[in-house]
């Protein structure tokens, strides 16, 4: 039985995740679980997967919450309890489905302590990708991704560790803007920005794939993951999302995989990872794809993943502000309070007002995350 903690366990991929170790209960034991402020998902979570410990970072729910649950469940409060719960010794797989800034102290102190990570953040990544990975070397952390792309690239490259990456290809849907005028963004609405083609993900995901600043991150984070140079890594639209990444050697032959768009299959095998467990999940039927197609991103559409290349190939402090500007944007569109096509233009701004450190410190994240999101706060009024 391998144990696990599923932080963000009330998101889309914390329940999926759920999902999966529900089809598999001699495989895998929940041992702790963590929302921020759904206190009641969370109780019912705890109800039925019987956990040891429950979290909720919003400690202002911890009342209502240990109510809910069960006495005999350990229930904490605040973002700190959930970093302790990482280095519980009861637990060898941390699932880090936290959306967003919040999540890279998890992954830090998971990596500190050792543990196997099946890693949705990839906020993390972008955030203190490098510092990450070299926790994981001392600490012989292994993390298996969970991102369906990254997830892609690290099956590719199974049996290949002697062997010389040339390049790596991300795909990308396109969103649903892919094939808008650059005009008509400027009206779309947060209906039409949440609709994305083929996958039903978190509200901030599915915003950073319609501006596609969320292919950017995965590009930052699969730099890190996978000891690539920025122009090692290129995107590539692929609007029927069979293909979820590829990987090509020296020698000019490229590794691909593939698969419906279920992300309930990139979670299992970050999970059971190094073995592949049987599944009943829908195949993928090449006959329904008669045609796969692939181009390069219009840039002047997508001005957010040309600013995540920036930030990649510029690196230091500057994908940690990419991120904590467009962690206000998109909460503003959100609201309502900007246009879809201003999100871009409010990031560029502040990775243009911010002075670019080569090597930002690992305990200054939390300080220089701060200034950015006040600075863009302040900028957007
Ligand atoms: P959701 O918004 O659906 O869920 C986010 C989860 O994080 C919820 O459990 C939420 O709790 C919790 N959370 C939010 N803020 C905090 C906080 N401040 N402290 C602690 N917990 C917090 O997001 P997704 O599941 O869509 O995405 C999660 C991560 O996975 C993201 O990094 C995303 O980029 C990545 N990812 C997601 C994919 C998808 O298909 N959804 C695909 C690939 C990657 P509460 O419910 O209480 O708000």
């Amino acid at each position: 039985m391998k144990k696990l903690a599923i932080f963000g366990s009330t998101g889309s991929i914390g329940t999926q995740a759920l999902e999966v170790v529900s089809e598999f209960p001699d495989l895998f034991k929940i041992e702790a679980l963590s929302a921020d402020n759904n206190w009641k998902l969370l109780a019912e979570q705890a109800i039925r997967f019987n956990p040891s410990t429950v979290a909720i970072a919003d400690s202002g729910a911890f009342n209502a919450l240990r109510k809910a649950v069960p006495k005999h469940i350990e229930v904490l409060a605040g973002l700190s309890s959930i970093t302790e719960i990482a280095h519980y010794p009861s637990i060898e797989t941390v699932l880090n489905a936290i959306v967003g800034f919040a999540g890279l102290l998890p992954t830090i102190h998971a990596a500190k302590a050792g543990k196997n990570i099946a890693l949705a953040n990839k906020e993390s990544l972008v955030i203190g990708g490098e510092f990450i990975m070299q926790l994981t070397r001392e600490s012989k952390s292994q993390i298996t991704p969970i991102d369906s792309e990254h997830a892609a690239i690290f099956q590719c490259l199974q049996g290949e560790e002697n062997n010389t990456v040339e390049k790596v290809y991300l795909t990308a849907s396109g969103g649903p803007f892919l094939d808008y005028p650059l005009n008509k963004l400027k009206q779309v609405s947060v209906a039409d920005a949440l609709k994305h083609p083929s996958w039903k993900m978190g509200k901030k995901i599915s915003i950073d794939s319609a501006t596609m600043l969320n292919k950017g991150f995965e590009m930052i984070g699969a730099q890190w993951l996978f000891n690539l140079k920025p122009n090692q890594l290129e995107v590539l639209i692929h609007p029927q999302s069979v293909v979820h990444s590829m990987v090509q050697f020296t020698d000019g032959s490229i590794k691909a995989q593939l698969g419906p768009t279920d992300m309930r299959l990139p979670i299992l095998y970050a999970l059971s990872y190094p073995n592949r467990l049987s599944t009943t999940y829908n195949r993928l039927n090449f006959l329904d794809y008669p045609e796969l197609e692939f181009s390069k991103p219009n840039m002047a559409l997508f001005q957010n993943l040309q600013l995540a290349i920036e930030a990649m190939k510029k690196g230091g402090n500057m994908p940690l502000v990419l991120n904590a500007a467009n962690e206000v944007a998109v909460d503003a569109f959100l609201q309502e309070r900007i246009k879809f096509s201003e999100i871009a233009h409010i990031n560029e701004t502040i990775l243009a007002k911010t002075s670019y450190l080569s090597q930002p410190a690992p305990e200054d994240y939390i300080l220089l995350h701060r200034e950015a999101v006040k600075m863009t706060l302040a900028l957007i009024g």
